[in-house]
């Protein structure tokens, strides 16, 4: 327990001591360590002044930190033969395990010296989870789990700035589902929003895992493909478009406009293409996939089309 009664608990999940304990590690300034890491609240930075700290005491080669549900990892320094993982709890919350590896065994003195290096951090590190956690949830659309328009802000504007940098492309494409109020009126939004998780879904398997599927609102889906030219833009959008025509489910016609008799229900999109040139903006480039998608839907709907 610490001062404001937080149980914090570090259990070890695997890894062995009994190594020799090397005598010339340097003093540990625990002062020095607990301002380094409650100074941000930035994941990434507590982990890495963890690491940055262990590295110094215990000569470690590398690490990983994954989250309890195995959703998101991070890691540094190389992998090697041996290893310690921990299961991290603060606060009767699991933030997940960290696997510490290097060349030697631990012994059991370094095993004790990275268990109390661990309890320090432990509450600076539950803070910058739950942030990191926060920062997610705010980013995050509800109903489809994909990105908000919020995330496509955020990350778009970083991975622009990556691709300028790297001097490699960056294209977005604007989905739009065709007619879908017609879908909700005949068949209710219970549908119409199990319809949206379809396409969510097909979105996520047509993308890679490296893009960027926001939804946009209603709707309105977007997806942002670094590292993607115009062609090869296009060739998503044909293949999210094919993933979306394909979408099926059976559904019962209801409300007071029921012409349509029980059954299946189909769905299509149209999608607009642009990439994003030197001097564009996120914003420019969006408006640009934008009039495409408009152009799709004059062109008759069910189609994917470049942007100028
Ligand atoms: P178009 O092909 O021109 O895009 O026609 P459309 O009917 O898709 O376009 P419109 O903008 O007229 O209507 C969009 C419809 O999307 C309105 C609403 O019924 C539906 N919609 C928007 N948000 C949601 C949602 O969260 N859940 C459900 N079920 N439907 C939604
Ligand atoms: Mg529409
Ligand atoms: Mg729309």
């Amino acid at each position: 327990m610490d001062r404001d009664g937080n149980a914090h608990n570090l259990r070890l999940i695997s890894g062995k001591g009994g190594a020799e304990v090397q005598r010339d590690t340097p003093a540990f300034d625990a002062l020095g360590f607990l301002q380094s890491v409650t100074a941000t609240l930035d994941l990434d930075g507590v982990l890495e002044r963890i690491q940055d700290q262990l590295r110094a005491q215990v000569q470690l080669s590398g690490w990983i930190f994954y989250t309890e549900d195995d959703a998101e990892s991070w890691s540094g320094g190389k992998e090697d033969r041996h290893r310690i993982e921990y299961s991290l709890s603060f606060s009767g919350e699991t933030m997940g395990s960290l696997i510490l590896m290097r060349g030697r065994r631990f012994g059991d003195e370094e095993q004790e010296q990275i268990e109390a290096l661990l309890g320090l951090a432990a509450p600076a590190l539950h803070n910058a989870w739950r942030f990191h956690r926060l920062a997610a949830c705010l980013e995050t659309d509800e109903l489809t789990g994909l990105g908000n328009r919020r995330a496509f802000e955020i990350q778009g504007e970083k991975w622009l700035a990556d691709c300028r940098r790297q001097e490699r492309p960056l294209s977005v494409l604007a989905i739009d589902l065709d007619l879908f109020k017609n879908i909700n009126d005949r068949y209710g939004h219970t549908v119409g929003d199990a319809l949206l998780q379809r396409v969510a879904d097909s979105l996520r398997a047509a993308t890679r895992q490296s893009d960027l599927c926001i939804r946009m609102g209603g709707e309105e889906f977007l997806a942002l493909l670094p590292g993607a030219d115009l062609s090869a833009a296009m060739e998503c959008g044909e293949r999210i478009r094919r993933a979306i025509a394909g979408i099926r489910t059976t559904a019962r016609a209801c409300g007071d406009a029921v012409l349509e008799s029980d059954g299946v229900v189909k769905i299509t999109a149209s999608v607009g293409v642009a990439s994003i040139g030197r001097s564009t903006s996120l914003h420019e480039a969006y408006q640009a996939a934008d009039e495409a998608l408009y152009a799709a839907k004059q062109a008759g709907r069910n189609r994917v089309l470049a942007g100028a």
